[in-house]
């Protein structure tokens, strides 16, 4: 059975004061600010990164700083399974327990589908949807001896929208099937988790920064926003799915794309 909050005012069920959470691709773009509101609520925080030490490192200590809490950084590839269960378990021992997972890290390899190389292919997938399901596997098992938890996955706009010309099927594919794996999850482990996801639409980060002008000029022609948005209008998104705001909340795919993909 899904945990019953005790009925209380509002605001206070957006409190996170207590909670452990966990983020990959916590370092930068999306998934810091991410961490930053999980903070501002009051979580410690786990800042998963791959690249640079020095820079999973240097977010984890200003995180820290600003929000006089503990933030620690683990340098860990999401794709590799052993890799994450590792993680989460020095997580767990850091901390002495975990209760939220933000599964966010993602890559986006933007080629032709003709000229797709089953390389290109097994990577992206390898990071956005199998990275995403390790990630999940790893910390529901310490979730399931909990007896509770709550995990979300950021997938994408580009999960329920083709936008043209763009050439993201492989990456449209793995946001797709993330959505339906955590409606899928929410199903299977509703005795000791919740699990929701999150599909921004184009936000300002690095990974459109090397998009060519036109491409840029296009996805505002087509906004009815008119803009991107910033990564700091994701966090209420993800602090309410992370709460007891959202106590009754499971499967469930929240869109903040600024109304893009409306038909
Ligand atoms: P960035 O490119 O800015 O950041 C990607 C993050 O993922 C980095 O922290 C990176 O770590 C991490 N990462 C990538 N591969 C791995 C891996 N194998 N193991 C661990 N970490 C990894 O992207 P965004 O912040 O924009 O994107 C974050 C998420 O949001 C992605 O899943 C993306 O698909 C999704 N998204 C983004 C949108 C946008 O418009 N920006 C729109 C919709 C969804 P490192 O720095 O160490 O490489």
């Amino acid at each position: 059975m899904l945990p019953k909050p005790e009925n209380r005012p509002v605001l206070g069920t957006f409190s996170l004061k207590g909670k452990v959470a966990l983020v990959t691709g916590g370092n930068r773009g999306i998934g810091l600010d991410v961490a930053n509101g999980l903070a501002e609520a009051g979580a410690e925080v786990a800042i998963v990164y791959r690249s640079s030490k020095a820079g999973g490192e240097a977010a984890a200590e200003q995180l820290s700083k600003r929000h006089d809490r503990r933030v620690l950084s683990y340098q860990t590839d999401v794709s590799d399974p052993e890799a994450i269960a590792s993680a989460v378990d020095s997580v767990v021992r850091d901390f002495g327990h975990v209760d939220i997972v933000v599964a966010n890290a993602g890559i986006c390899t933007e080629v032709d589908a003709l000229d797709f190389t089953p390389k290109q292919f097994r990577e992206l997938m390898a990071v956005n949807l199998d990275g995403a399901f390790y990630t999940a596997q790893a910390v529901a098992k310490v979730f399931k001896a909990q007896g509770s938890g709550n995990i979300i996955f950021t997938t994408s706009m580009s999960a329920v929208i083709v936008n043209r010309p763009e050439s993201q099927a492989a990456y449209n594919a793995s946001k797709a099937g993330l959505v339906q794996l955590a409606k899928s999850l929410a199903i299977e482990w509703i005795a000791f988790c919740r699990v929701n996801c999150i599909s921004p639409g184009y936000i300002a980060t690095e990974m459109l920064a090397d998009a060519p002008e036109e491409q840029k000029a296009a996805w505002l022609a087509a906004s009815p926003a008119g803009r991107l948005g910033e990564t700091y209008e994701l966090k209420g998104a993800y602090v309410f799915c992370a709460s007891d705001a959202s106590s009754f909340m499971t499967g469930a795919h929240i869109v903040v794309d600024g109304g893009f993909s409306l038909p």
